[in-house]
């Protein structure tokens, strides 16, 4: 499967936590990142992750290209919801992409914890390409 990590300044704590505890279901998934998350995640875990640009720089685009030709089988991205973003119109669009390509997306940890969750036992079928298809 094919997975984007993606978190605000504030929230990549959390996301560098949930990787370290989801290290077993992450490996041997494709992981893809905005590039300070994918930096930071990969050094505290040694996954291999391919980085795109800072999300501030076009990171975000450059995963809803992705989104957009339903290339993703899950989205994590962990918002800063009190935080206002100079990004803010990318990650609308990243979310609204989400929504057009019917792209899995978890935007909060518990919401995270469930999709991994359902990775590590096996229970979590990617429906993207088929539902695109339609
Ligand atoms: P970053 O981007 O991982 O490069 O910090 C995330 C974002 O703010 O969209």
């Amino acid at each position: 499967m094919k997975i984007a990590l993606i978190a605000h300044n504030q929230k990549k704590p959390d996301m560098i936590g949930l990787c370290i505890k989801y290290k077993d279901a992450l490996e041997g998934h494709e992981l893809f990142a905005t590039g300070t998350t994918g930096k930071l995640v990969s050094n505290a875990t040694d996954l291999k992750i391919k980085c795109m640009k800072s999300g501030p720089l076009g990171g975000d685009q450059q995963i809803g290209s992705m989104i957009a030709d339903s290339q993703l089988d899950l989205v994590i991205f962990l918002r800063d919801p009190l935080t206002a973003q100079p990004h803010e119109p990318d990650v609308n669009a990243l979310l609204r992409l989400c929504d057009v390509t019917n792209t899995p997306l978890a935007t909060n940890l518990s919401s995270a914890h469930i999709m991994l969750d359902a990775i590590r036992l096996g229970a979590f079928v990617s429906h993207v390409k088929d539902i695109d298809k339609d």
